[in-house]
């Protein structure tokens, strides 16, 4: 242990990262629960993006005590299902990546094990319930009843980002979390410990803290710019570097699910929220021209742009390290991944929840930190590596595409993808992240083709199985016929009802 325990938490930044962390530093019970503050810049202002999540997000909302039907109203969000990945394989074709599995285990085995040994991934859609409820558009929270096949899926939500931000403050601000509004100029250290000792502000206003969070964006004012702690770069795995962002007038219909759409030279993703729809290009500049990038994002609006595009650029990686000394990166200052499965949120949340576990109470101690950073290193590489799986098995013919097919690719990826393909074995990483239901809609929206299936699949009668199967699918589209339109949903539920 060095020095004394851990008492003022300065949180630098006011973003979504920023006040996620407040939020959840504020609920911590005493006697761990610091004093927080938080600064930030309203010059400077946030990134302003980043309005599709995980399920994850509701652990975290029910942790903080973010009541669900408040949050809804305050954000404008909408239910996410999943993501439709069009074009992806090829253009016209489609596929969905659902939260939830294709079905009930059958005999102790995934779903997906029979699938195979039937010759039926390609109709693998028809066994998840929330894309079949995304075609029909239909939205209900799953039955808590593990019985219920109307267990076996999950949501998550698309949001406003701003508007989640000021939501959290306002929840922040009423837990205690005080609020301090200037730019840093200078980061003061210890001289004999190096440790951040003290930030000062414009206008000769400073703050002194025990622990800092770095929540400055991808600016990574502390434990970039202060401590100087290299960015490990995977923009030769993830090449796509900018990304145009615009809002358009939503539609009569609200699709309980985000739109993936591949391009020339990256994607397009469609969130459609309660007021609008968030629309966005990411691509990567080697292979596409901006201008050439904004009027594929502006064809492809569903109604009037609402505000002018914005441009927004970016490196793929992350900091070697993510906390050193006194101060932790969360957010947009430890990393970046490309927003193609909506992680980055997700990323905050894990950040939190092992800076929460792992708080200092009792003092510094380089074991806390040394764990901290195995497991952020372990979070992105596991992300790192299913975001590169969507580019790598896809047959577009465009220049792009071929040189992602073609590069070199993460070891571990590479086993990941031959170990599938010899055995239909699906490996994870990392148990926190994408389990195996997320990694057969990609493998499997995307083509790829598994030369053998479990042994024991083979163990119960292919007729049963057929018939299992086939009666599985009807009753997951009974279910999703069932459920209420999304938007009746969501207005039923934002009236109180
Ligand atoms: C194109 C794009 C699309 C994205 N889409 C998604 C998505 O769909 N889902 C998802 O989960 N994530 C997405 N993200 C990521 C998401 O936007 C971020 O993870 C999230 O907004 C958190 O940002 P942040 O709080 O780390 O940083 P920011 O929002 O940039 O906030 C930085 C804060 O630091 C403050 N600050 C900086 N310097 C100083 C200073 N000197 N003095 C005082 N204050 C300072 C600023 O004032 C600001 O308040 C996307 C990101 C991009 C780039």
């Amino acid at each position: 242990m060095t020095g004394a325990s851990i008492r003022r938490v300065v949180i630098v930044g006011g973003g979504t990262a920023g006040w996620m962390t407040a939020l959840a530093l504020a609920r911590m019970a005493p006697p761990h629960a610091p004093t927080v503050t938080l600064v930030e810049s309203p010059e400077i202002g946030t990134v302003g993006v980043g309005e599709a999540t995980l399920p994850t997000i509701r652990h975290f909302n029910v942790w903080a005590d973010v009541d669900e039907r408040t949050f809804v109203r305050e954000t404008q969000a909408t239910f996410k299902l999943g993501i439709e990945f069009r074009d992806w394989r090829e253009p016209g074709h489609s596929f969905f990546h659902g939260f939830g599995d294709h079905g009930p285990e059958i005999a102790g085995l995934s779903p997906y094990q029979q699938l195979i040994r039937l010759g039926l991934t390609e109709a693998l859609d028809d066994w998840s319930l929330p894309a079949q409820a995304a075609r029909l558009d239909r939205f209900q929270p799953p039955s808590t009843d593990n019985r219920s096949l109307a267990s076996t899926y999950s949501y998550a939500y698309h949001f406003d980002a701003s508007l989640y931000a000021q939501h959290l403050k306002k929840l922040a601000i009423a837990a205690g979390v005080a609020h301090v509004q200037g730019r840093i100029v200078e980061v003061e250290q210890a001289r004999e410990t190096g440790l951040i000792a003290r930030l000062h502000l414009e206008g000769d206003r400073s703050i002194g803290g025990d622990l800092f969070v770095d929540c400055s964006g991808f600016r990574s004012l502390l434990l970039g710019q202060t401590l100087g702690v290299p960015f490990e770069d995977w923009s030769h795995w993830l090449p796509a570097d900018r990304a145009w962002a615009v809002p358009c007038a939503d539609r009569d219909t609200i699709e309980p699910y985000t739109r993936s759409t591949a391009g020339i030279a990256g994607w397009r993703w469609r969130i459609p929220l309660q007021h609008r729809i968030g629309n966005g290009h990411v691509y990567a500049s080697a292979f596409q021209d901006d201008q050439t990038a904004l009027d594929a994002l502006i064809q492809g609006l569903d109604g009037e742009a609402l505000a002018e595009p914005r441009q927004l650029r970016f490196k793929a990686g992350h900091r070697q390290r993510f906390w050193v000394g006194n101060c932790v990166a969360i957010g947009l200052s430890g990393g970046f991944l490309e927003p193609l499965e909506s992680t980055s949120i997700n990323l905050i949340e894990r950040g939190i929840s092992q800076l929460v576990q792992l708080f200092p109470s009792g003092g510094l101690n380089p074991v806390l930190a040394d764990e901290y950073d195995r497991y952020m290193v372990n979070a992105f590489a596991g992300i790192r590596d299913f975001v590169i799986l969507h580019y790598r098995l896809g047959r577009r013919a465009e220049p792009f595409w071929q040189a992602m097919r073609e590069q070199p690719i993460p070891d571990s990826l590479a086993e990941q993808i031959e170990l599938f393909e010899a055995t239909g074995e699906i490996s994870i990483r990392d148990p926190e992240s994408f389990g195996e239901p997320s990694w057969a809609a990609i493998l499997f929206g995307l083509g790829a083709r598994a030369s053998a299936h479990h042994p024991l699949a083979d163990r119960e009668p292919r007729e049963a199985i057929e018939r299992h199967l086939a009666r599985g699918r009807d009753l997951i589209a009974q279910h999703a016929g069932r459920m209420p339109p999304h938007r009746r949903f969501i207005e039923h539920m934002v009236q109180g009802g």
